[in-house]
């Protein structure tokens, strides 16, 4: 059975012409993203090395490592996504190789291959988050960095993520995030030990609805950013 759900995809293929507005639904993702990569190369170097956007949607991450100088592979099951990720690239000049394809195929086709591997905001919207956590860990060589965020199943996640940004203030579509996938940040650190990947850094990030800006903090309680390495 693919760890996949088919509406999670069919959710993002509706939005997907939206993935490059850098005032659309993904919004928030185009927000956090320099400091999603300000917080990766905290933890290791993007020059020449061999990145895994898994779950990549449009590319917004995978293109912005590109341009630090990372040589990166995004993969998703949206094929709507890859699409999309694939025709910006004529515009950008990025050189990002994009594919649909299951993570846990790739690692059983490419077993210890990336120095890098990110799985940023999609662990939230599958069946088998474990199993995703372990494929990650088979496709990092022996000492690379794995780094995971997500949505921490926390009242106050429930509070902001769901009521706030989606029904209040109208960021995110409603019905983006279901908080029964929430997953604590202990959950994960668990599955990570479990596929041998050892927990290095834990950061909040945090929305501040006033000056309508992010910033990286110690509250985990509703966005988090990981970095892990494989032992
Ligand atoms: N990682 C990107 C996009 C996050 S949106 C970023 O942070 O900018 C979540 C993405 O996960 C969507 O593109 C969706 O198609 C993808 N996705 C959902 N379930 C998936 C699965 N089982 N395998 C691969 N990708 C999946």
């Amino acid at each position: 059975m693919p760890n996949v759900d088919s509406l999670e995809i069919d959710k993002f293929a509706k939005l997907a012409h939206h993935w490059w507005d850098p005032s659309g639904k993904f919004k928030t993702l185009h927000d956090i993203n320099p400091l999603r990569v300000d917080y990766i190369r905290r933890h290791c170097t993007l020059t020449e090395k061999k990145v895994l956007d898994v779950g990549c949607g449009g590319g917004i991450l995978s293109e912005a490592m590109d341009s630090s100088g990372a040589h990166v592979t995004g993969i998703d099951l949206g094929e709507k996504a890859i699409r999309i990720a694939k025709l910006h690239q004529l515009e950008s000049g990025s050189s990002v190789r994009y594919d649909v394809l299951a993570v846990e195929t790739l690692a059983r086709q490419e077993p210890l291959s990336f120095d890098i591997v990110t799985c940023m905001e999609m662990l939230e919207h599958v069946p088998d988050p474990a199993s995703i956590v372990h494929s990650c860990a088979q496709l990092v060589k022996s000492d690379g960095t794995v780094f995971f965020s997500t949505l921490n199943r926390h009242p106050k996640a429930y509070t902001l993520a769901i009521l706030g940004a989606e029904y209040l203030l109208g960021m995110l579509p409603r019905g983006t995030h279901d908080y029964s996938r929430f997953i604590r940040p202990s959950e994960l650190v668990f599955w990570c030990r479990q596929a041998g990947l050892e927990l290095i850094d834990l950061c909040g990030v945090h929305y501040h609805p006033l000056t309508q800006t992010y910033t990286l903090g110690h509250d985990v309680s509703v966005n988090y950013l990981m970095a892990t390495r494989k032992q």
